[in-house]
C-alpha cells in the first residue's frame, strides 16, 4: 500500500469511475488526498424551513414531496423543480439542468439540501443546492463538498475520501522544519486530515491557512528563483553612450509623445549602466510601443550586438516585421522572420544567418526560443504582449545571450499587489500618454434587440469606404455552447452583405491563409472581416471603424478592451458595439464600464475585481501552477509573509539543496515542470 499506488486500489473504483477521477486530474491515492473541497456543509446547523430567510445559505433536511420538470425547448437544459418539506413548511429547489439528477432521486425519501435561499412574496427557493440523500446513522459534523465531475456522487466521493485517508500516515512532511515554526504551520499530515474532515471551524481554518500558505510558497520561491538566476548572473552589457537613440527616432515621421521620451530614457540608462536591464513596459493599446522597441533595438544593434523581438502571435509578428524591416534598411541594419510555419528549408537558413551574425535583428513567435536557434551575439531581448508568456520563455530566451538585456511589453495592464509576485522587483516604466490626435472611441452596449440596428450601422460605414471587424466567441457553431460562431456568422453577413466582400479570420487556419486575409483587409480588399480573437492583439488597420462584438459578455474586459483598440486607430470617427445575451447583472456591469471609460489601468482593475486573477492573466499561459485554495486577490496579507519567507529560504540555501530544503525543492521543480524545468 502506497501513497502512489494508483486510485483503483480502492474499495469499488473500477475502470469507469477511475476515468471519472483521471477527468479530475486525480490518478494516484496522493492526488486524491490533494483534491481539495470547494465547500463544506455543516450538519451540526439543520435548519428549519420556516425560519430560513432571503439571502441564507443553509442546510436542510427535508422530504421530496414531488418533481416536475421546467419548460425549455432543449430537455438537456430543462430545469427541474422539486417540492421539499419538513414539519415546520415547505420550500421549492431549483436545479439548473434536469440532468442524470431527475433518474437518482426518489420520491417520498428524506434528502439533505444546502444551497442559498431566496424568498420571494413568501416562496422560498433554494437554488442549485448540493443534496444527498440523509442518512441516519451519519453523525453531525462539517462534511465536505467536492467538485463532482459526472459518474461519482457526492456520497461516493465522500466514502473514497474516507477511505483513502487511511493512507495519511505514510505522508511526509515537505516543509522545512523552520518554515512551519517560523509562520506556526500545522503539519501536513494534520492539514489533509482537517481540509476532508475538520472536526471543529478552527481545524478547518489552521488546515486552510498551512494549504494556502504553502501553495503561494511553491509559487513564490520558484519565481523568486527565476528572478535570482536572471538577475545575478553576473555583469550585464554597457552599449555604446556614443550610439544616441535619437538618431533612430529623428527619422521618423512623428514626434514621441513625452512619455515616450521618458521612458525611453529610462531604456536608455538600464542599456548603457553594467547592471542587466530587466524592464516592463506598461502601455495602453496604441500608446506607442513598438516604437519603444525599435528605438532599443537599434542602440544595442549600433553597439555591436544582435536583438530579438519575440510576439505571441504569427501575425502580430509579421506585422511588426513588415513595418520595421522597411525603417532598418535605411540604416542599414538586417531584420530577419522566423516563425514555426515557415517551410523547413527558409527556417534553416534563417537559424544560419541568426547564427553567424548575418542578421541583426530577429522578429519572431516562440519560434526563436528552440533549441536550434543560436544566436551570434544576442545583446537585448524584447518580448511584446509579454501576458501570454510564461516567465520560463522568458528566461530561455535570455539565455540565449551572454546576459542580455530584457525589455518586456505589455498592454495589460497590470495591478500592483499581482506584478510583485510576477516579477519580483523587475523594474517597470509606464506609457501613460497616448500620441496626439486620437479620437474618442463611441462605444454602445446593446442586447439582441439591437443586433439589426447595428448590422445597418455597420452598412452604412463600410458604404462610406470603411472597414468593419466582427468578432464572435467561437469558430464554429457548439453543440454544447450556445454563443455565436465567426463561421455562422460568415455565412449569414455573407448572404446580408451580398456587395461587400466579406472575409473570415481564425487562429486554426495556415499561415498563408491568414497572412492573405490579412493583406487584403489591410489593402481594402476585404471591407468585413469576420474572426475569433486572433485579433486581439497588435493588429494595425487604420481605415478600420467598427469593432463588433457578438456574445461579448464571454469576453474579459481585459479582452474587450483590447479588441477595441484595434479600431480608431485613423482620422475617421470609430465605434465599438458590443451585443450581448442574456442580461445579467455581471454582463451589464461590464458593458457599463466598456461604456465609461477608455482607461485601460481602470478596466483592468474592474476585471480582476469581477473575474480574479486566475481567469484574468491566464495563469496556466504564464505556466505557473494552478492555484487551489490560494486566491491572489485575496490572500495578498498572507501573500507578503510568504513573500519574506521565500527570500529567507533562498537566502539561507541558495539552490535549495540541504537536507532541509530538498523536499520543498522537489515540490517545487514538479510543479513548474509543466513547461519548463525550472532548474534552480
Ligand atoms: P501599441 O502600444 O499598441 O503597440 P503601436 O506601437 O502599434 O501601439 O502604435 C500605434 C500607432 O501609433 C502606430 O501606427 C504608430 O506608428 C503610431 N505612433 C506611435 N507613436 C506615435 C507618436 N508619438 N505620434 C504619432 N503616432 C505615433
Ligand atoms: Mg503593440
Amino acid at each position: 500500500m502506497s501513497l502512489q499506488d494508483k486510485i483503483t486500489i480502492l474499495k469499488g473504483i473500477g475502470p469507469g469511475k477511475s476515468a471519472a477521477f483521471n477527468k479530475l486530474n486525480i490518478e494516484s491515492v496522493e492526488d486524491f488526498l490533494f483534491f481539495y473541497p470547494r465547500d463544506y456543509e455543516d450538519r451540526r446547523e439543520l435548519r428549519k424551513i420556516n425560519s430560513l430567510t432571503d439571502g441564507d445559505t443553509a442546510l436542510v433536511k427535508g422530504k421530496l414531496v414531488l418533481m416536475a420538470r421546467g419548460r425549455g425547448r432543449i430537455p438537456r437544459k430543462q430545469t427541474l423543480k422539486l417540492f421539499v418539506q419538513d414539519e415546520t413548511g415547505a420550500m421549492e429547489v431549483v436545479f439548473f439542468h434536469a440532468g442524470f439528477l431527475e433518474r437518482t432521486l426518489k420520491q417520498n425519501e428524506n434528502y439533505i439540501f444546502y444551497g442559498k435561499i431566496s424568498v420571494n412574496l413568501g416562496r422560498i427557493q433554494m437554488l442549485h443546492p448540493d443534496v444527498s440523500r440523509f442518512d441516519p446513522d451519519q453523525e453531525q459534523s462539517i462534511l465536505p463538498i467536492y467538485p463532482l465531475t459526472g459518474g461519482i456522487s457526492q456520497g461516493e466521493m465522500r466514502k473514497w475520501q474516507r477511505a483513502a485517508l487511511e493512507f495519511l500516515p505514510e505522508l511526509e512532511e515537505y516543509l522545512p522544519e523552520q518554515t512551519l515554526r517560523r509562520n506556526r504551520l500545522c503539519g501536513i499530515r494534520y492539514a489533509i486530515e482537517n481540509i476532508h474532515y475538520p472536526s471543529d471551524r478552527k481545524r478547518l481554518m489552521e488546515a486552510k491557512y498551512r494549504l494556502i500558505f504553502e501553495e503561494l510558497l511553491f509559487l513564490q520561491t520558484g519565481l523568486l528563483a527565476i528572478k535570482r538566476r536572471m538577475t545575478s548572473k553576473g555583469e550585464g552589457i554597457c552599449f555604446s553612450p556614443a550610439v544616441s537613440m535619437d538618431e533612430f527616432t529623428e527619422s521618423l515621421p512623428y514626434a514621441l509623445t513625452g512619455a515616450q521620451k521618458r521612458v525611453l530614457s529610462e531604456i536608455n540608462a538600464d542599456m548603457e549602466s553594467v547592471r542587466i536591464m530587466n524592464r516592463l513596459v506598461q502601455g495602453d493599446v496604441g500608446s506607442g510601443k513598438t516604437v519603444i522597441a525599435a528605438a532599443a533595438m537599434y542602440k544595442a544593434v549600433k553597439s555591436g550586438f544582435q536583438a530579438v523581438l519575440m510576439a505571441p502571435t504569427e501575425l502580430l509578428a509579421r506585422q511588426h516585421f513588415d513595418g520595421l524591416k522597411p525603417i532598418f534598411r535605411r540604416f542599414g541594419i538586417k531584420v530577419g522572420f522566423l516563425s514555426g510555419s515557415l517551410p523547413q528549408k527558409e527556417k534553416k537558413e534563417i537559424q544560419l544567418q541568426i547564427e553567424n551574425g548575418d542578421l541583426d535583428i530577429i522578429i519572431g513567435t516562440h519560434a526563436v526560443i528552440q533549441p536550434g536557434v543560436q544566436f551570434a551575439g544576442l545583446g537585448l531581448v524584447i518580448t511584446d504582449e509579454q501576458h501570454r508568456f510564461g516567465v520560463n520563455q522568458r528566461a530561455i530566451l535570455s539565455q540565449k545571450g551572454q546576459n542580455p538585456d530584457v525589455l518586456v511589453m505589455t498592454a495589460t495592464p497590470i495591478p500592483r499587489t499581482l506584478a510583485v509576485i510576477l516579477y519580483g522587483d523587475l523594474d517597470i516604466s509606464v506609457i501613460d500618454e497616448m500620441p496626439p490626435g486620437r479620437q474618442q472611441i463611441i462605444t454602445r452596449a446593446v442586447k439582441s434587440e439591437g443586433r439589426e440596428a447595428s448590422y445597418e450601422f455597420v452598412r452604412r460605414e463600410v458604404k462610406n469606404g470603411r472597414q468593419a471587424y466582427v468578432v464572435a466567441p467561437l469558430i464554429e457553431d457548439s453543440e454544447n455552447l450556445d454563443a455565436r460562431s465567426a463561421l455562422g456568422l460568415y455565412d449569414e453577413l455573407k448572404e446580408r452583405f451580398q456587395v461587400f466582400s466579406v472575409a473570415f479570420l481564425h487562429g486554426a487556419m495556415k499561415q498563408a491563409d491568414k497572412d492573405r486575409i490579412m493583406q487584403e483587409f489591410n489593402d481594402g480588399l476585404i471591407q468585413i472581416l469576420i474572426s475569433t480573437v486572433v485579433i486581439e492583439v497588435g493588429i494595425n488597420v487604420p481605415n478600420a471603424t467598427v469593432m463588433l462584438v457578438e456574445n461579448a459578455e464571454r469576453f474579459g474586459l481585459a479582452q474587450l478592451h483590447q479588441l477595441r483598440g484595434r479600431v480608431g486607430r485613423g482620422e475617421e470617427q470609430s465605434y465599438c458595439i458590443l451585443i450581448s445575451e442574456g442580461g445579467s447583472k455581471v454582463a451589464e456591469e461590464r458593458a457599463e464600464i466598456m461604456r465609461s471609460t477608455t482607461d485601460g489601468f481602470l478596466i483592468a482593475e474592474k476585471d480582476l475585481e469581477l473575474r480574479g486573477p486566475g481567469e484574468f492573466f491566464g495563469m496556466r499561459q504564464h505556466g505557473m501552477p494552478e492555484l487551489k485554495l490560494a486566491d491572489l486577490a485575496k490572500h495578498v496579507k498572507i501573500l507578503s509573509t510568504v513573500r519574506e519567507e521565500a527570500e529567507q529560504l533562498l537566502n539561507d540555501d541558495e539552490f535549495l539543496s540541504g537536507k532541509d530544503s530538498i523536499k520543498l525543492r522537489e515540490k517545487i521543480d514538479k510543479i513548474f515542470h509543466d513547461t519548463e524545468s525550472l532548474n534552480i
